[in-house]
């Protein structure tokens, strides 16, 4: 069940939702692409018709941008929806996943929903949730598929492209790596998917709902071996993303400057999070910061009250930790002052 909205919950606390900085979801602050709401207006009046040429159109603008065949990359509904077709394509009842812990939760509910099991690997506070290959493979049991998230979420560490080709290097030819890269963009390092293409054993995840600013749209993609081709293809929804997200995502990813301007803010912001906030905080990649700040429910809820929303991670097994994620210069500014009173307040 959809919980209450963050305005709703505002305006009986006596806070004017326009006051609100919403830090919780790592959505872009900047928006959308301009360029994407104009083919959005230009396309509504054709949403009758199934989106079949824009469809290919994105699918092949893709194979484009990364250098590999229209039949390597899957259009899907979000990074979540890509998830779910490598679950239909790779797992028999009882197969398992590896999945990182903490991690994205959706790796293990998507397994679950198609019949599969949930081993873990451990990713540690303690060195800044450092990812290699060792890490993994210590947990490895010959899972079908194992998730790697880089950036990471929720701690914003990498997982260095080297490591990635050692933990396909080690493990069973029958097992899947998979990247999700749903926050590569902001990632000063190289994207797993050039791997997809030298060997038949890595898959990347991509999106465009954090650095495209289109999460309202449900639209992401996976880049997948050849040799998965057929069974992606035997699972696949037709017209599995719809035109209208469609044609903003290839507005967006001509609109270079949107992006850069997107990946340079979360830069500063990080910067500027990690410096300025008056809490211990893990060196990340992505469009958010993990900081240490005791009680983390807590916090998160003081926050609220002044305004500021960000991630209580309890529920990543984090209970003192809260994910913040980077804002506009000025929200990010305006949030980390009003969090080091909410922490001045709660000692
Ligand atoms: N992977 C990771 C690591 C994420 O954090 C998210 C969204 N929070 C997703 C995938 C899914 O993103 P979407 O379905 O919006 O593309």
């Amino acid at each position: 069940m959809p919980g209450r909205g963050v305005e709703e919950v505002a305006r009986e606390r006596g806070i004017d939702p326009d006051d609100l900085i919403k830090l919780s979801s790592n959505e872009n602050p900047h928006g959308p692409s301009p360029a994407a709401v104009e083919a959005i207006r230009e396309h509504a009046d054709r949403v009758s018709a199934y989106p079949k040429s824009s469809h290919t159109d994105l699918t092949a603008k893709l194979a484009k941008k990364w250098d590999v065949s229209t039949e390597q990359v899957w259009v899907s509904p979000g990074a979540d929806g890509s998830i779910d077709y490598l679950s239909r394509a790779a797992l028999e009842p009882g197969d398992e996943v590896l999945v990182p812990e903490p991690g994205f939760a959706y790796y293990a509910m998507s397994a679950r929903y198609h019949h599969g099991e949930v081993s873990e690997y451990a990713l540690s506070p303690d060195d800044g949730f450092a990812q290699d290959a060792e890490t993994v493979l210590t947990a490895y049991g010959g899972e079908r598929i194992v998730y790697l998230t880089s950036p990471h979420n929720p701690s914003g560490s990498v997982m260095p492209l080297d490591e990635v080709r050692a933990i396909a290097d080690a493990t069973a030819e029958e097992t899947l790596v998979v990247v999700d890269e749903a926050y590569g963009e902001f990632a000063a390092v190289d994207s797993a998917i050039p791997l997809v293409d030298e060997r038949d054993d890595v898959a990347v995840l991509r999106t465009f709902s954090k650095a495209y600013g289109l999460a309202g749209l449900r639209i992401g993609y996976s880049v997948v071996p050849e040799a998965w081709g057929e069974a992606y293809a035997r699972v696949n929804t037709p017209f599995a993303a719809n035109e209208l997200a469609c044609r903003a995502a290839l507005a967006a990813l001509d609109d270079e400057d949107h992006v850069a301007e997107s990946v340079e803010t979360a830069r500063w912001a990080r910067e500027y999070i990690a410096a300025e906030l008056d809490a211990p905080t893990v060196e990340s990649a992505g469009n958010f910061v993990l900081a240490e700040v005791g009680d983390a429910e807590r916090v998160a809820e003081a926050a609220q009250e002044r305004g500021v929303i960000i991630r209580d991670c309890t529920s990543f097994g984090l209970p003192n930790h809260v994910r913040i994620s980077t804002g506009t210069r000025e929200g990010t500014r305006e949030a980390v002052d009003r969090l080091n009173e909410t922490l001045a307040d709660l000692g």
